[in-house]
């Protein structure tokens, strides 16, 4: 018996071998069976998952798709950035005489302010010009610039503009008879009425007292460079 024992059991061994071989097989196939299971989820996931599937696609529509959908959220910041830029070129633009000049950066040509007398000249005692008109005479800018002053002055020229012409020059316009209807930061062409001609401040007659300097205040003499 041992012997048969010890035949049959080496004849058994390998079916249990084989069995414990087919259960094995059974536990890797149901193992293996598992993945198509997460497959099949993977497959049912996109369903419920396309936000997911929208984030790694084209590099920046995700972002924006996610966000807004068809709002065009690039858009706008875009347009927020070029609208202050846009302002006084806006307010310029239309009024440039001849299309010549950058927004409010002067020609270097100067017209006269005003038409009137030429009531007293350019000296060391005497910064500017004074053209002498009926009170109310309007007064224009010599050329285009940048209002910025406009009001009154406690040195003597009473309500005055001062524009800044962007190019190494700046005009004064003094004793205008009121508040003019220019103001600080506003951009002037060549030519715009800045004012009225009057007798604010130390003046003893309706006149307009015409300085063309450079921004650190050195004075040229207006005769040399109006109508240039
Ligand atoms: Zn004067």
């Amino acid at each position: 018996m041992p012997r048969i024992a010890r035949i049959l059991t080496p004849a058994r061994r390998p079916h249990r071998h084989a069995l414990w071989l087919l259960s094995l097989a059974c536990c890797a196939g149901l193992w293996l069976a598992q993945p198509s299971h997460a497959g099949a989820a993977a497959l049912a996931a996109p369903m419920h998952a396309p936000i997911h599937t929208a984030t790694p696609t084209p590099t920046g529509r995700s972002r924006v798709t996610s966000r807004g959908g068809a709002r065009p959220v690039a858009a706008v910041p875009v347009k927020v950035v070029a609208r202050p830029a846009a302002v006084p070129v806006v307010k310029v633009a239309p009024s440039i005489i001849k299309g010549t000049v950058a927004a409010g950066i002067g020609t270097g040509h100067f017209i006269w302010p005003a038409a009137g007398r030429l009531t007293q000249g350019f000296s060391r005692r005497h910064d500017g010009i004074d053209i002498a008109a009926p009170r109310g005479t309007p007064l224009h800018a010599a050329d285009t610039g940048e209002v910025v002053w406009a009001g009154w002055r406690t040195d003597g020229l009473g309500y005055a503009v001062i524009i800044d012409h962007h190019n190494g020059y700046v005009t004064v316009y003094g004793h205008q008879m009121r508040r003019p209807p220019v103001r600080v930061g506003q951009y002037v062409r060549r030519g715009q009425v800045i004012g009225y001609m009057g007798s604010t401040g130390h003046s003893t007659g309706p006149h307009v007292h015409f300085i063309i300097r450079t921004p650190a205040r050195h004075y040229y003499n207006p005769l040399k460079l109006l109508g240039r």
